[in-house]
């Protein structure tokens, strides 16, 4: 097991485990966030922002903090023809009669339709103007706005302030940033203390997704990805990971195929969360390859490394469970996690080799790159087998063809049943995570068809995104199953959204809360 890379110190002996110890590294690294009473923003050293809107009309808290300042904000917007467009921001340097070092005013647009979702974009937005300022507070005066909307503007300031910056240890002063705590100054406290619980547990999961995904694959290899999701059993989950003699035994050859050329050994990682009553458990299933070379099908060695994130769809599930335990949600759910890594070494699988799934079907190789399906073949067999849940939803980054249908800001939908596609899309256009759908045409099943073996494991060039989803599809009986090609939207550099800085995104977490959400807790 690799060790922390800083010097073990005191605080190293209460944690059972490095995957222990980073998951509590992950909270101390959290942006801090205080709710305050509103009327205390005006008083406050540090950096200072409110909204603008449209037109250059101050928000209740701007208007209180321009008064305190004797009208320096309003002759800066003047001076600066600001307007409050979506985005824009203006910022008065030490201004006079207040004790802030910065105040800046940040445009979310007409004042009119101001929801939570332009709120959190635009919280964030004002936190990345200011991260680097030098203060190490920032207060956000959110006087006369809903909990709400505090809440909104605390989550998007959570996400925005994630980096993945373990490894730097000689990073420059000045691109560090300096804020330490936001203040969020609303009207009344505790009710916004309480929007923002489940938020900050959403937020959680969607940082321990991060994590996973940014890590390198010598750190994050599958029985170190398996001990940090048992780590995090205290939250009330429920974690079983099988090894390989485990999965020999239940037939897995598909899953254990992919990992035979690797010295790390391969895993299946069984999370539960019992929120709901005896209904039967929603399952969501994830992609876990550590790393993938391709296998003997060597992937070019330009962007390789790129292949750490290979294993964003168990990194969304695991940090879904995360989240779901984190508010206690009110639903039966399973994640399943297939780890395993693909490499090339004497013992690796080969094109042309035909191997025996967990469904008894048997698939012949033809490219060991197209290994995700693989590993999601005995994944997705194995879950039903045991829990027959109600629906399934899987995600993987699993195919280059899904990026050059839907480019970067669409994660591909595939599903066996409108009505849970349907669903899916919603949740998708209101947690932010979207979605398009995809077809699943018979007519290609023609190209998945081998001479040798029940079905082959690449379909061709053309549909290929379409082909791998026509795989999966093999292995799913009659439960309404939806898939989620991530390929595309796991990882973004750069990235233009401000609450998902550039790297590992998080994608599926925020999508398939709301989805719970929406579907068993309306
Ligand atoms: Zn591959």
């Amino acid at each position: 097991m690799e060790g922390p890379l800083r010097r073990p110190t005191w605080r190293v002996m209460f944690y059972t485990s490095y995957a222990a110890l980073a998951n509590r590294i992950q909270e101390f690294l959290k942006m801090k966030i205080e709710f305050v009473p509103a009327s205390e923003a005006e008083s406050a050293s540090g950096a200072w922002a409110s909204a603008a809107f449209e037109g250059g009309g101050l928000s209740p808290g701007a208007a209180r903090f321009d008064q305190a300042a004797g009208g320096a904000l309003t002759r800066a917007i003047a001076a600066a023809k600001f307007t409050g467009a979506k985005g824009k921001t203006l910022q008065v340097l030490a201004p006079a009669g207040v004790s802030a070092s910065h105040a800046l005013l940040i445009g979310v647009g007409p004042q009119a339709g101001l929801n939570a979702a332009r709120v959190e974009t635009a919280a964030a937005e004002a936190y990345l103007a200011l991260k680097t300022c030098g203060a190490d507070t920032l207060t956000l005066s959110l006087a006369g706005a809903s909990p709400e909307i505090g809440a909104a503007a605390a989550l998007g300031i959570t996400l925005a302030a994630y980096r993945f910056d373990r490894y730097r240890t000689r990073e420059k002063a000045d691109v560090k940033p300096t804020i330490q705590t936001v203040r969020i100054a609303v009207n009344d406290v505790p009710a916004t203390k309480e929007a923002f619980a489940p938020l900050s547990a959403l937020a959680d999961g969607v940082i321990f997704t991060r994590d996973l995904v940014s890590e390198p694959a010598n750190i994050l290899y599958p029985a170190e990805f398996a001990k940090r999701v048992k780590a995090l059993e205290p939250m009330g989950l429920q974690v079983e990971i099988l090894g390989e003699a485990e999965m020999a035994e239940l037939g897995m050859g598909a899953l254990l195929g992919v990992g035979q050329g690797s010295s790390r050994e391969s895993q299946l990682a069984v999370i539960q969360w019992k929120g709901g009553g005896d209904e039967p458990p929603v399952a969501f299933v994830g992609k876990g390859v550590c790393f993938d070379t391709g296998g003997i099908s060597l992937k070019p060695a330009d962007g390789m490394e790129d292949m750490i994130w290979d294993m964003g769809g168990a990194g969304a599930v695991a940090g879904l469970m995360h989240a779901l335990a984190g508010r206690k949600a009110k639903v039966n759910a399973v994640g399943i996690l297939g780890l395993v890594e693909n490499m090339p070494d004497g013992n690796a699988q080969r094109p042309g080799d035909i191997v025996t799934s967990m469904s008894g079907q048997t698939i012949e190789v033809i490219n060991t790159d197209a290994e995700g399906r693989l590993v999601l073949a005995d994944a997705l067999w194995y879950v039903q087998d045991r829990f027959k849940p109600q629906l399934i939803v899987d995600l993987a980054t699993l195919t280059g063809a899904i990026v050059v249908a839907l480019g970067h800001d669409f994660g591909g939908l595939y599903s066996n049943n409108d009505e849970l596609a349907e669903r899916l899309f919603k949740a998708g256009q209101t947690s932010g995570d979207a979605l398009w759908r995809m077809p699943l045409p018979e007519a290609y099943e023609k190209q998945i068809e081998s001479d040798a073996a029940d079905v082959k494991n690449v379909g061709g060039r053309p549909g290929g995104s379409i082909t791998a989803a026509l795989f999966l599809q093999h292995f799913v009986k009659d439960t309404p199953w939806a898939h989620l090609d991530i390929a595309a939207v796991a990882w973004k550099k750069p990235s233009r959204v401000p609450t998902i800085p550039q790297g590992a995104t998080g994608f599926g977490v925020r999508l398939l809360n709301q989805f719970v959400a929406d579907s068993y807790e309306a």
